[in-house]
Formats: structure tokens, C-alpha cells, sequence
């Protein structure tokens, strides 16, 4: 064990019942390297930024931070709807850091080594996945949008064989917890009351302090949990994220997105996108996405049945009805989203209508979600081609009157819409490109500078390369899983 440089462990995880995690220490690599150290966010966190920058060693799992008590979590998962036992094959918690507020946040290694619950992987991780979850879920935050965060990545100095031999590395992945879904779903399979009554409790006090006096807290912990993740998937539908395996051990119980694997940004408008190349189905398409949400919620309620009611059919009923609201609460939510995005304060009966008509006009155009929304921003009639045509222009006036019905000055709708509309997101072949630098030429510069603009998503500072859908020839169609 070294020093703590400023990480204050309090590891109540590691107190829970045994079958919920493994002990077992990160596996050392060769020549641990930094790659990526976001100093920022160490800050953030009250650590010691200057000497943790030269510390590949701490990220790697080589040395363990003082106060770590690394552990395999344990869970299940609805794997594109196959129920099937899990756990962290290649992620080990270090221990959940207490910042200078008592903010508690998990800190774990992804790619550290094999664990109880490998099954066939080698519980390692490659460089050019690993860069794609720290661009993107730093960008992710910068949008607004809740995520886990990467604290840093590290060249392990061994290869990892996939098709090929590819560098190794590892992310340090900070989040509100680990918890998800699919930890309910194990736990519940072990038909244990004592062990859920005790889940329950710590995922309550870790995420809903205030529902831990709960009469029900069971049911507490599920009206929760569906209010943080409508709200959750309307940001992710705000920005045209599209997560790409949304199985149920990838649904946390924070509310934060995690495990970003073949995730993507749509460019063109298109509710059928997906990216994923095992989606074949588009099962996590972008429009998916609502409704695969309540798919994934009714699983949770279902581990939580007998802890809501000892009638099942009481308990059944009582869940059946929270998750049919479910449908009503992420409309509602989606379209609250919608009018900022327009601009739109108070509320008319054709707002629905006239948001829906633009989205059928972008799709049946392939016009750029980000851009387009962006461009609508100041009232104009934005500039490109496709924005003269007699439907575009019919649409832009119904706007315009919607607008003038108002209840406050224009400029608080330009102001609303630039908080709500990105000028720039993590475009797929930006991404692409600035990964192929730096695992195929050691050249971070790229990666640095998309970052640097990810970092600013609102505004018009982003240079145009940045901001432009990518040409045919570039466009990224299929992205794969780390
Ligand atoms: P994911 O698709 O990233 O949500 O991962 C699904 C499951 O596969 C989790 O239990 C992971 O820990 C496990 N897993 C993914 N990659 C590896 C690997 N290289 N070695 C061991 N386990 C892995
Ligand atoms: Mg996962
Ligand atoms: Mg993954």
C-alpha cells in the first residue's frame, strides 16, 4: 500500500453480504504508461493532481492507493433479453472515494485483470475502446448529460489479442455507483430477504437518502429509480446518443449512463439508427430506447416483488401499475425536453404536433440532428439548401407563431435552445479518427483536441471541422464493443 494522495476511502460495499462481490486485487501489467490523466476532475475530487500525474503506476492496479479494498461486484443481466450470470470479468472497485462534501463516488479499474467472474475473457481491456469511454463519457458530462466519468487512462505495455494483438490499457472509471439493475436480478436469484432487504437499503442511502424511511421501501427504491432513468434517457434523446447495449446489467440504478462499449452519436435524423454490430435486431436503436427502458424496468420490479407487497398479486399489480407510468412520465419529461429545444415556454395543445412535424421533415431528409436544431437558434431561416423548401419554410412559420404566443421575450428562447441544442457532439468519425491516431501512430494530439472542443459543446467557438456531419466517405456505420 503507498499514500492515499488525497483518495478517502470508506468502503461500505465490501461490507454487504458475501455473495454480492469477490475480493480479489487488480492483476499488475508490465509498463504502465499514462495516456490520458484528467486533471480536472482529480481536482474535482480533492486529489493530489500534481503527483498523481506521474503515477501510471496507481491507475494500473500496480500499486494500490492506500484505503483500497478492490472487489468484483457481482451481478446478472438480461443480455438482448437472455437472463444470464455476470459480474466484473475485467472491472475492480477500488473503493468508494468521499470527496471534500461527503460526495460518495465508486472508483474502479476497467481492464485490471481477470476475476471470479472472467468466464472465458482475460479481463483486459484494449487502448483504442478504452480512449472511445473516456471521450465520450467526458463528453457525455460536458452536454449535461449524467454519466459515470474517466479519471484517467494507462498503457499497460502488453497486448491484448482480440482479432488481432492491440495494445492493452486501463480505464479508471468514476461513478455515482456500480449498482444496476442487474445486481438486483442476483441478488434476487439467491431468494435471500435478508440480502435484498439489506440492497435495498444501501442503494437507497447511497442514491435516495431521502426515501430510506420509506413505509415501502421497496417500492420507494422502483418509483425512483423509473423517475432517474426517464429522465436519463430524455438527455440522452436531447443530444442523439444512442448507448448500443442496453442490457440490464447496463442500467444503473443512479441514473448515471455507464459502460460505454459500441455506444454512438446520430448525425443524420433517423429513429431507426443504430451502430451497434451486434444489434442486428436494432433492438437499442435510437427510438428504442424509450420503450426498451420500461422493458429493462419491468425486470427490476420484478426482483423487487416480494419486497413490495408478501401477496404477489397485490405486489404484481402495484408494480404493473408503476411501470405502465412509466409510458406517461418519459412523454411528459420527453416533451418538456422538446419545447426548450425549440424555444417553447408555457404549453399549447399543437406543440406535440408541430415538434413531430420537424422530426418527420429532418428523417425524411437526413437532416443533421444537431446541426439543424443548432441552426434554429436566433429564429432565422438557417441558411442550408435543404432549409428553403416550401415544407421547411411552412414549418419555420408555424414556429414563428408559436413563438410570438410566447409568454416571454425572444431572447429568452435563443437563450433556452442554446442551452439545450450542442453545437458539437463526439461525431462517430471524429472519434474514429482521433483513436486510429494514437493507437496507430502514438499521436495523442488528436484525441487532446477533441477533447479540448467536447469540453465546450454550447456555443459557436467550435471550429467547423468539428461541427460538420461527416462526408459520405467518412461516415462511420458500425461501431464494436471493446
Ligand atoms: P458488457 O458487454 O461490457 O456490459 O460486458 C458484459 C460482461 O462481459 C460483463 O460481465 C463483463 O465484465 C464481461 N467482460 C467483457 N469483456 C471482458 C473481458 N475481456 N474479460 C472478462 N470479462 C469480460
Ligand atoms: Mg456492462
Ligand atoms: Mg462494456
Amino acid at each position: 500500500m503507498s499514500a492515499t494522495f488525497g483518495f478517502r476511502f470508506d468502503n461500505r460495499y465490501a461490507q454487504l453480504p458475501k455473495p454480492l462481490f469477490s475480493l480479489c486485487p487488480p492483476q499488475p501489467v508490465s509498463q504502465p504508461e499514462m495516456v490520458l490523466f484528467n486533471a480536472a476532475l482529480a481536482e474535482q475530487m480533492g486529489l493530489e493532481t500534481d503527483a498523481l500525474r506521474t503515477r501510471p503506476d496507481l491507475f494500473s492496479g500496480n500499486t494500490l492507493i492506500a484505503g483500497s479494498e478492490p472487489l468484483a461486484q457481482a451481478y446478472a443481466g438480461h443480455q438482448f433479453g437472455n437472463l444470464t450470470m455476470l459480474g466484473d470479468g475485467r472491472a475492480i472497485l477500488l473503493g468508494e472515494h468521499l470527496d471534500a462534501t461527503g460526495n460518495r463516488m465508486d472508483v474502479q479499474l476497467k481492464g485490471a485483470g481477470r476475476t471470479p467472474f472472467s468466464r472465458g475473457g482475460d479481463g483486459r481491456a484494449a487502448l483504442g475502446p478504452m480512449l472511445r469511454e473516456y471521450l465520450i463519457s467526458e463528453s457525455m458530462h460536458a452536454l449535461g448529460v449524467p454519466t459515470s466519468r474517466s479519471l484517467a487512462v494507462v498503457g499497460s505495455g502488453d497486448p491484448v489479442y482480440r482479432e488481432e494483438a492491440l495494445p492493452g490499457a486501463i480505464l479508471t472509471r468514476i461513478a455515482a455507483s456500480h449498482l444496476r439493475v442487474g445486481t438486483f436480478q442476483y441478488a434476487a436469484a439467491q431468494q435471500d430477504a435478508a440480502l435484498m432487504d439489506t440492497l435495498i437499503q444501501y442503494t437507497l442511502a447511497r442514491h435516495y437518502p431521502d426515501q430510506q424511511n420509506s413505509d415501502n421501501p421497496a417500492l420507494a427504491l422502483l418509483d425512483a429509480v423509473i423517475e432517474r432513468q426517464a429522465s436519463l434517457i430524455v438527455q440522452w434523446m436531447r443530444v442523439g446518443f444512442i448507448h448500443g447495449v442496453m442490457n440490464t446489467d447496463n442500467v444503473t440504478l443512479s441514473g448515471e449512463t455507464i459502460d460505454y462499449g459500441p455506444c454512438a452519436f446520430m448525425d443524420a435524423y433517423d429513429p431507426d439508427t443504430v451502430f451497434s454490430s451486434i444489434d442486428h435486431q436494432g433492438r437499442y436503436a435510437y427510438g428504442n430506447q424509450p420503450t426498451i427502458t420500461q422493458w429493462n424496468l419491468g425486470r427490476f420490479a420484478e426482483t423487487l416483488l416480494t419486497r413490495i407487497n408478501d401477496n404477489v398479486d397485490k405486489a404484481i399489480e402495484i408494480a404493473t401499475d408503476r411501470i405502465k407510468g412509466y409510458s406517461t412520465l418519459y412523454d411528459q419529461k420527453w416533451l418538456a425536453m422538446m419545447r426548450r429545444k425549440l424555444g417553447l415556454f408555457g404549453e399549447d395543445v399543437m406543440d406535440a404536433t408541430l415538434i413531430q412535424d420537424l422530426l418527420d421533415w429532418m428523417q425524411a431528409n437526413r437532416a443533421d440532428f444537431t446541426n439543424t436544431f443548432h441552426a434554429l437558434i436566433g429564429g432565422e431561416v438557417p441558411d442550408s439548401d435543404l432549409c428553403q423548401q416550401p415544407a421547411f419554410l411552412d414549418w419555420h412559420t408555424r414556429w414563428q407563431a408559436r413563438l410570438a404566443r410566447n409568454s416571454k421575450p425572444r431572447e429568452s428562447s435563443w437563450c433556452l435552445m442554446r442551452n439545450s441544442n450542442p453545437a458539437v457532439i463526439p461525431r462517430n468519425h471524429l472519434v474514429e479518427q482521433a483513436l486510429t491516431a494514437a493507437t496507430e501512430q502514438h499521436d495523442l494530439a488528436p484525441a487532446k483536441a477533441l477533447l479540448a472542443v467536447l469540453g465546450q459543446p454550447y456555443g459557436d467557438d467550435a471550429p467547423e471541422q468539428y461541427r460538420r456531419p461527416p462526408e459520405p466517405q467518412e461516415r462511420v456505420c458500425q461501431t464494436f464493443c471493446g
